[in-house]
């Protein structure tokens, strides 16, 4: 495990939220073997206590069919709480919807059934990579910030401020304001925002990509229906424009 740089072992606590019981077990001692704290939540009330009430997680590996709640509902009404623990969902559907409604109800990552683990315990690393940037454990890697409009944001941190106040994104969010950032004044179409972004290939949910752009405009612009800086270009896609279009 990597070690932070105040010398401290800093052990990672994971929750895992699935019903199946022999699944979870698994699950709980291969984390385990990597050196994480592992809870285990058998259902969504559960889980939203641990969540809400009982303790700080690092990382989330959520399953989506539950016996009460779905995971898609849970990660939403996570994200609605405000909270952004990086969130792994599992399912056993591998259609690119199921995909799709995970990413929209706010997951950062999607693994379907049957998974290899050695995948998934690299998505839960990765994952935990993102959430001590956030918490500051690690210093950014430089360069990674971003400033226009009356909008600043740090990638590296998962830091966005409006006007001096603290914004909350999602990673999501934050990823396609990346990539668009990487790519200023370039006309970008939704079919390469679905591939880069949410790495989803041959897939036409292109309506996915304009929920994102208006959940960006109604972060960033002073009027979403008269949008400065996320500009629509018929018939192509979108344009990032940082000095306002
Ligand atoms: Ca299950």
């Amino acid at each position: 495990m990597t070690v932070p740089p105040n010398g401290t072992k800093n052990t990672q606590r994971l929750l895992i939220v699935e019903d199946e019981a022999h699944l979870a077990a698994g699950l709980k001692l291969n984390l385990e073997l990597e050196g994480y704290e592992v809870d285990v939540a058998q259902n969504a009330k559960e889980a939203g206590e641990r969540l809400l009430q009982v303790r700080a997680y690092d990382a989330v590996v959520l399953d989506v069919m539950l016996p009460d709640v779905d995971g898609f509902e849970l990660c939403r009404r996570l994200r609605e709480s405000g909270n952004f623990v990086p969130v792994i969902m599992l399912t056993a559907r591998a259609a690119a919807e199921d995909r799709v409604a995970g990413l929209e109800a706010g997951a950062d990552d999607y693994m379907v059934k049957p998974f290899e683990l050695g995948e998934l315990l690299a998505r839960v690393r990765s994952a935990l990579r993102r959430r001590r940037w956030e918490r500051g454990h690690q210093k950014p890697s430089g360069g990674a910030s971003l400033a226009f409009g009356r909008a600043r944001v740090e990638f590296d941190s998962h830091e966005v401020w409006i006007d001096g106040a603290p914004a909350k994104l999602t990673q999501l969010e934050l990823d396609l304001l990346r990539y668009f950032a990487e790519h200023p004044g370039r006309v970008i179409s939704r079919q390469e925002l679905l591939e880069r972004v949410w790495k989803l290939r041959n897939y036409s949910y292109t309506r996915t990509v304009d929920n994102f752009i208006s959940r960006l405009r109604r972060h960033f612009e002073d009027d979403p229906s008269e949008p400065s800086y996320f500009l629509s270009v018929r018939g192509a896609g979108y344009k990032f424009v940082p000095s306002g279009g």
